[in-house]
Protein backbone atom coordinates (compact mmCIF):
# COMPACT_ATOMS: atom_id res chain seq x y z
CA UNK A 1 0.00 0.00 0.00
CA UNK A 2 2.46 2.27 1.11
CA UNK A 3 4.69 1.44 -1.47
CA UNK A 4 2.60 1.98 -4.31
CA UNK A 5 1.90 5.26 -3.05
CA UNK A 6 5.57 6.49 -3.03
CA UNK A 7 5.64 4.76 -6.73
CA UNK A 8 2.89 7.13 -7.33
CA UNK A 9 4.37 10.11 -6.16
CA UNK A 10 7.67 8.88 -7.44
CA UNK A 11 6.15 8.94 -11.28
CA UNK A 12 4.09 12.07 -10.49
CA UNK A 13 7.18 13.82 -9.49
CA UNK A 14 9.03 12.65 -12.75
CA UNK A 15 6.30 13.73 -15.14
CA UNK A 16 6.20 17.30 -13.25
CA UNK A 17 9.49 17.57 -13.33
CA UNK A 18 9.59 16.55 -17.53
CA UNK A 19 6.13 19.50 -17.73
CA UNK A 20 8.51 22.32 -16.31
CA UNK A 21 10.28 23.84 -18.84
CA UNK A 22 6.69 24.41 -20.40
CA UNK A 23 5.12 26.24 -18.03
CA UNK A 24 6.84 29.26 -19.25
CA UNK A 25 7.03 32.60 -17.08
CA UNK A 26 4.68 34.43 -19.15
CA UNK A 27 2.08 31.60 -18.36
CA UNK A 28 2.60 32.77 -14.49
CA UNK A 29 3.06 36.12 -14.92
CA UNK A 30 -0.43 36.69 -16.96
CA UNK A 31 -2.42 33.95 -14.21
CA UNK A 32 -0.97 36.20 -11.43
CA UNK A 33 -1.50 39.32 -12.97
CA UNK A 34 -5.57 40.07 -12.36
CA UNK A 35 -4.76 39.26 -8.81
CA UNK A 36 -2.08 42.45 -8.77
CA UNK A 37 -4.07 44.61 -10.46
CA UNK A 38 -6.40 44.10 -8.01
CA UNK A 39 -4.10 44.92 -5.32
CA UNK A 40 -3.02 48.04 -6.89
CA UNK A 41 -6.40 49.64 -8.13
CA UNK A 42 -5.95 53.18 -6.81
CA UNK A 43 -8.98 55.49 -5.59
CA UNK A 44 -8.83 59.34 -5.74
CA UNK A 45 -8.97 60.84 -2.96
CA UNK A 46 -11.80 63.35 -2.27
CA UNK A 47 -11.43 65.70 0.31
CA UNK A 48 -14.28 67.72 1.63
CA UNK A 49 -13.85 71.25 2.38
CA UNK A 50 -17.03 73.06 4.15
CA UNK A 51 -17.10 76.64 3.69
CA UNK A 52 -19.78 79.43 5.18
CA UNK A 53 -21.45 76.06 7.53
CA UNK A 54 -24.66 77.23 8.52
CA UNK A 55 -25.55 79.83 6.08
CA UNK A 56 -24.50 78.90 2.60
CA UNK A 57 -23.31 75.47 3.93
CA UNK A 58 -20.92 75.38 0.35
CA UNK A 59 -18.47 72.43 -0.55
CA UNK A 60 -15.35 73.03 -2.29
CA UNK A 61 -13.83 69.83 -2.78
CA UNK A 62 -10.23 68.74 -3.26
CA UNK A 63 -9.32 66.00 -5.26
CA UNK A 64 -5.86 64.17 -5.40
CA UNK A 65 -4.67 61.38 -7.84
CA UNK A 66 -3.08 59.69 -5.07
CA UNK A 67 0.06 58.10 -6.93
CA UNK A 68 1.68 61.37 -8.66
CA UNK A 69 -0.19 63.92 -5.98
CA UNK A 70 -1.63 65.59 -8.80
CA UNK A 71 -4.69 67.53 -7.45
CA UNK A 72 -6.93 70.16 -8.36
CA UNK A 73 -9.20 72.38 -6.04
CA UNK A 74 -13.56 72.61 -7.14
CA UNK A 75 -15.01 75.75 -6.31
CA UNK A 76 -12.64 77.29 -3.82
CA UNK A 77 -14.96 79.96 -2.98
CA UNK A 78 -14.16 81.54 0.51
CA UNK A 79 -10.09 81.47 0.70
CA UNK A 80 -10.05 82.22 4.48
CA UNK A 81 -11.42 78.66 4.56
CA UNK A 82 -9.73 76.94 1.86
CA UNK A 83 -6.04 78.48 1.01
CA UNK A 84 -4.80 77.38 4.85
CA UNK A 85 -5.58 73.20 3.64
CA UNK A 86 -4.25 73.96 -0.13
CA UNK A 87 -0.95 75.64 1.42
CA UNK A 88 -0.36 72.93 4.35
CA UNK A 89 -0.70 70.48 1.75
CA UNK A 90 1.10 71.84 -0.87
CA UNK A 91 4.12 72.75 1.86
CA UNK A 92 4.36 69.24 3.17
CA UNK A 93 4.51 67.65 -0.52
CA UNK A 94 0.93 65.76 0.17
CA UNK A 95 -0.23 67.06 -3.33
CA UNK A 96 0.88 68.89 -6.24
CA UNK A 97 -1.88 71.52 -7.05
CA UNK A 98 -2.45 72.08 -10.93
CA UNK A 99 -5.56 73.61 -11.78
CA UNK A 100 -8.68 75.08 -10.34
CA UNK A 101 -11.78 73.69 -11.70
CA UNK A 102 -15.36 75.98 -11.23
CA UNK A 103 -18.91 74.44 -11.98
CA UNK A 104 -20.32 77.65 -12.50
CA UNK A 105 -20.05 81.54 -12.43
CA UNK A 106 -21.71 82.58 -8.72
CA UNK A 107 -19.54 84.03 -6.27
CA UNK A 108 -19.83 81.85 -3.94
CA UNK A 109 -18.51 79.35 -6.45
CA UNK A 110 -15.96 81.07 -8.57
CA UNK A 111 -15.35 84.83 -6.06
CA UNK A 112 -12.47 83.01 -4.60
CA UNK A 113 -10.35 82.62 -7.48
CA UNK A 114 -8.38 86.22 -7.51
CA UNK A 115 -7.38 85.33 -4.07
CA UNK A 116 -6.99 81.54 -4.60
CA UNK A 117 -4.43 82.69 -7.74
CA UNK A 118 -2.38 85.18 -5.20
CA UNK A 119 -0.94 82.37 -4.01
CA UNK A 120 -1.72 79.50 -6.87
CA UNK A 121 -1.06 81.05 -9.87
CA UNK A 122 -2.81 77.96 -11.45
CA UNK A 123 -5.20 77.67 -14.90
CA UNK A 124 -8.70 77.91 -14.10
CA UNK A 125 -10.96 75.83 -15.58
CA UNK A 126 -14.58 76.64 -16.01
CA UNK A 127 -17.90 77.96 -17.52
CA UNK A 128 -17.20 80.69 -19.48
CA UNK A 129 -18.70 83.89 -17.02
CA UNK A 130 -16.28 82.13 -14.30
CA UNK A 131 -14.00 85.05 -12.59
CA UNK A 132 -10.55 84.53 -14.37
CA UNK A 133 -11.38 81.35 -15.96
CA UNK A 134 -8.67 80.45 -18.48
CA UNK A 135 -10.20 77.40 -20.20
CA UNK A 136 -13.54 76.42 -20.97
CA UNK A 137 -13.85 72.57 -21.95
CA UNK A 138 -16.35 71.93 -24.34
CA UNK A 139 -18.93 69.35 -23.65
CA UNK A 140 -17.85 65.82 -23.06
CA UNK A 141 -14.19 66.71 -24.31
CA UNK A 142 -11.61 65.33 -21.41
CA UNK A 143 -8.26 66.15 -19.29
CA UNK A 144 -5.99 64.66 -16.83
CA UNK A 145 -5.11 64.97 -12.98
CA UNK A 146 -2.58 62.12 -12.90
CA UNK A 147 -4.38 58.72 -13.37
CA UNK A 148 -7.67 60.27 -13.02
CA UNK A 149 -10.07 60.80 -16.15
CA UNK A 150 -12.16 63.91 -16.27
CA UNK A 151 -14.85 64.78 -18.37
CA UNK A 152 -16.75 68.07 -18.52
CA UNK A 153 -20.90 68.12 -19.01
CA UNK A 154 -22.18 70.90 -20.19
CA UNK A 155 -25.43 71.61 -17.93
CA UNK A 156 -26.91 74.87 -18.79
CA UNK A 157 -29.94 75.91 -16.46
CA UNK A 158 -29.16 76.94 -12.91
CA UNK A 159 -26.78 79.39 -15.07
CA UNK A 160 -25.84 79.09 -18.71
CA UNK A 161 -22.70 78.44 -17.78
CA UNK A 162 -22.68 75.17 -15.17
CA UNK A 163 -20.45 72.47 -15.93
CA UNK A 164 -20.76 69.64 -14.52
CA UNK A 165 -17.28 67.27 -13.75
CA UNK A 166 -17.15 63.14 -14.17
CA UNK A 167 -13.73 61.69 -12.44
CA UNK A 168 -13.24 58.52 -13.07
CA UNK A 169 -10.08 56.97 -11.62
CA UNK A 170 -9.93 52.86 -12.24
CA UNK A 171 -13.54 51.79 -11.06
CA UNK A 172 -14.28 55.20 -8.75
CA UNK A 173 -16.57 57.13 -10.18
CA UNK A 174 -18.02 60.76 -9.17
CA UNK A 175 -19.79 63.30 -10.46
CA UNK A 176 -18.87 67.14 -8.94
CA UNK A 177 -22.18 68.95 -10.02
CA UNK A 178 -22.32 72.39 -8.65
CA UNK A 179 -25.75 74.12 -7.82
CA UNK A 180 -27.02 71.93 -10.83
CA UNK A 181 -27.93 68.44 -8.84
CA UNK A 182 -28.12 68.54 -5.37
CA UNK A 183 -28.72 65.27 -3.00
CA UNK A 184 -32.44 64.99 -3.33
CA UNK A 185 -32.99 68.11 -5.43
CA UNK A 186 -31.73 70.05 -8.27
CA UNK A 187 -31.01 74.14 -8.56
CA UNK A 188 -32.40 77.06 -9.11
CA UNK A 189 -33.49 78.03 -12.81
CA UNK A 190 -32.11 81.53 -12.98
CA UNK A 191 -30.83 81.66 -16.29
CA UNK A 192 -32.68 78.56 -17.43
CA UNK A 193 -35.88 76.80 -18.18
CA UNK A 194 -37.59 73.40 -17.03
CA UNK A 195 -36.36 71.96 -20.56
CA UNK A 196 -32.83 72.07 -19.81
CA UNK A 197 -33.05 71.24 -16.42
CA UNK A 198 -34.57 68.27 -17.40
CA UNK A 199 -31.92 67.30 -20.10
CA UNK A 200 -29.24 67.60 -17.20
CA UNK A 201 -30.53 65.93 -14.72
CA UNK A 202 -32.50 62.80 -16.65
CA UNK A 203 -30.30 62.69 -19.94
CA UNK A 204 -26.61 64.17 -19.18
CA UNK A 205 -26.45 62.86 -15.73
CA UNK A 206 -28.97 60.36 -15.33
CA UNK A 207 -26.51 59.07 -18.30
CA UNK A 208 -23.61 58.45 -15.97
CA UNK A 209 -22.93 55.04 -14.25
CA UNK A 210 -25.12 54.43 -11.14
CA UNK A 211 -22.49 53.85 -9.28
CA UNK A 212 -21.25 57.64 -9.63
CA UNK A 213 -21.13 59.17 -6.42
CA UNK A 214 -22.25 62.69 -6.32
CA UNK A 215 -20.90 65.35 -5.04
CA UNK A 216 -22.60 68.82 -5.09
CA UNK A 217 -21.86 72.46 -4.40
CA UNK A 218 -24.51 72.87 -1.33
CA UNK A 219 -25.44 70.52 1.46
CA UNK A 220 -29.12 70.86 1.05
CA UNK A 221 -30.26 67.63 1.39
CA UNK A 222 -32.54 68.15 4.75
CA UNK A 223 -34.54 71.20 3.45
CA UNK A 224 -34.88 68.90 -0.07
CA UNK A 225 -36.01 65.85 1.84
CA UNK A 226 -38.46 68.20 3.54
CA UNK A 227 -39.92 69.32 0.03
CA UNK A 228 -39.65 65.46 -1.60
CA UNK A 229 -41.79 64.65 1.47
CA UNK A 230 -44.23 67.16 0.45
CA UNK A 231 -44.56 65.87 -2.99
CA UNK A 232 -44.32 61.80 -1.98
CA UNK A 233 -44.71 61.46 1.95
CA UNK A 234 -45.03 58.02 1.72
CA UNK A 235 -41.73 56.77 -0.35
CA UNK A 236 -39.39 54.08 0.96
CA UNK A 237 -36.50 55.69 -0.72
CA UNK A 238 -37.03 59.39 0.06
CA UNK A 239 -37.61 57.71 4.32
CA UNK A 240 -33.98 55.97 3.54
CA UNK A 241 -32.49 59.63 2.43
CA UNK A 242 -34.34 61.21 5.51
CA UNK A 243 -32.58 58.59 7.90
CA UNK A 244 -29.37 59.05 6.68
CA UNK A 245 -29.56 63.22 6.66
CA UNK A 246 -31.13 63.32 10.62
CA UNK A 247 -28.01 60.89 11.58
CA UNK A 248 -25.60 62.88 9.05
CA UNK A 249 -24.69 65.83 9.10
CA UNK A 250 -22.71 65.91 6.05
CA UNK A 251 -24.18 63.73 2.92
CA UNK A 252 -21.97 64.63 -0.27
CA UNK A 253 -20.30 61.49 -1.71
CA UNK A 254 -22.92 59.47 0.28
CA UNK A 255 -25.57 59.29 -2.70
CA UNK A 256 -24.87 57.70 -6.29
CA UNK A 257 -26.44 58.92 -9.62
CA UNK A 258 -28.35 55.54 -9.08
CA UNK A 259 -29.87 56.41 -5.19
CA UNK A 260 -30.52 60.02 -7.27
CA UNK A 261 -32.88 58.34 -9.67
CA UNK A 262 -34.60 56.73 -6.21
CA UNK A 263 -34.97 59.52 -4.31
CA UNK A 264 -34.89 62.76 -6.40
CA UNK A 265 -38.40 63.98 -7.14
CA UNK A 266 -36.78 66.10 -9.75
CA UNK A 267 -35.03 62.65 -11.52
CA UNK A 268 -38.91 60.90 -11.68
CA UNK A 269 -40.74 62.96 -13.73
CA UNK A 270 -41.45 60.09 -15.16
CA UNK A 271 -42.99 58.36 -12.10
CA UNK A 272 -46.80 58.05 -12.45
CA UNK A 273 -47.39 58.93 -9.04
CA UNK A 274 -45.59 62.23 -9.08
CA UNK A 275 -47.27 62.87 -12.75
CA UNK A 276 -50.44 62.55 -10.88
CA UNK A 277 -50.02 64.46 -8.15
CA UNK A 278 -48.34 67.23 -10.44
CA UNK A 279 -51.17 67.23 -12.53
CA UNK A 280 -48.64 67.01 -15.57
CA UNK A 281 -47.85 64.19 -17.43
CA UNK A 282 -45.51 65.37 -19.97
CA UNK A 283 -41.64 64.94 -17.56
CA UNK A 284 -40.94 68.95 -19.11
CA UNK A 285 -43.76 70.39 -17.46
CA UNK A 286 -43.35 67.35 -14.18
CA UNK A 287 -40.08 69.28 -13.83
CA UNK A 288 -41.45 72.94 -14.29
CA UNK A 289 -44.41 72.56 -11.81
CA UNK A 290 -41.80 70.63 -9.11
CA UNK A 291 -39.73 73.42 -9.06
CA UNK A 292 -42.13 75.92 -9.02
CA UNK A 293 -43.90 74.12 -5.89
CA UNK A 294 -40.28 74.34 -4.54
CA UNK A 295 -39.82 77.67 -4.92
CA UNK A 296 -42.52 78.74 -3.36
CA UNK A 297 -41.69 76.29 -0.46
ZN1 LIG B 1 -25.22 78.89 -8.01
Amino acid sequence: MFRRLGRTLTVTVFLMSLLAPLINRTAITSFLRPITRQATVRAMHIQSIPMWEGTGNNYAYLVTDDQSKEAVIIDPANPPEVLPVLKEKSDSGAIKLSKIINTHHHHDHAGGNVEILKSFPLPIIGGKDCSKVTETPSHTSTFNIGSIKVTALHTPCHTQDSICFFFEDGSDKAVFTGDTLFIGGCGRFFEGNAAEMHKALNETLAGLPDDTKVYPGHEYTKGNVLFAKKVLDNDAAIRKLEEYSNANKETQGKFTIGDEKQHNVFMRVNDPDIQQLVGEDQPVEVMRTLRQMKDRS
